[in-house]
């Protein structure tokens, strides 16, 4: 277990100091401003879409390691996808940070590195804070918090 712990730690660092898609979009369809007001992130996330489909998701912001790994690997799993698939992720995502299933389901790749913070709760809000902002920007609203 502590090689997959090793693994998973490895995949978030290497996140956090390469972030993908860290850049605004300009002239983007929708985007959204997530705050944490008990981390202090700070994110911004813009999406351009094609049809149904997020053609560019990328993000910009301040936080902590961990919404800045977790922002960077979901523009990184978002592009290329429709707004349906991208809720359905979103919401498992969010079934395996509060831990209701034991195992992270294989189509969540390196997302699956977040699960070790199902131990820490106050982490989960920053985890899933790029998530909810980019839920809020799909639903036309211009601000989401983590709660
Ligand atoms: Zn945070």
């Amino acid at each position: 277990m502590s090689d997959l712990t090793d693994l998973y730690q490895e995949i978030i660092l290497d996140h956090t100091k390469r972030p993908r898609n860290f850049r605004a979009i300009e002239g983007c369809t929708c985007a959204a401003e997530g705050h944490n007001p008990l981390c202090g992130d700070e994110v911004k996330v813009f999406v351009q879409m094609d049809g149904d489909t997020l053609s560019d998701v990328a993000f910009q912001g301040q936080g902590c390691a961990i919404s800045r790994a977790s922002a960077s690997m979901m523009t990184g799993k978002t592009q290329g996808r429709t707004v349906a698939e991208v809720k359905s992720l979103s919401s498992r995502v969010r079934v395996m940070l509060l831990g209701a299933s034991s195992e992270p389901p294989p189509e969540l790749g390196d997302l699956a590195a977040l699960s070790g913070l199902r131990k820490f709760p106050a982490r989960i809000k920053c985890a899933m804070l790029p998530w909810h902002t980019l839920e809020a920007a799909l639903d036309g609203k211009v601000s989401a918090t983590s709660e």
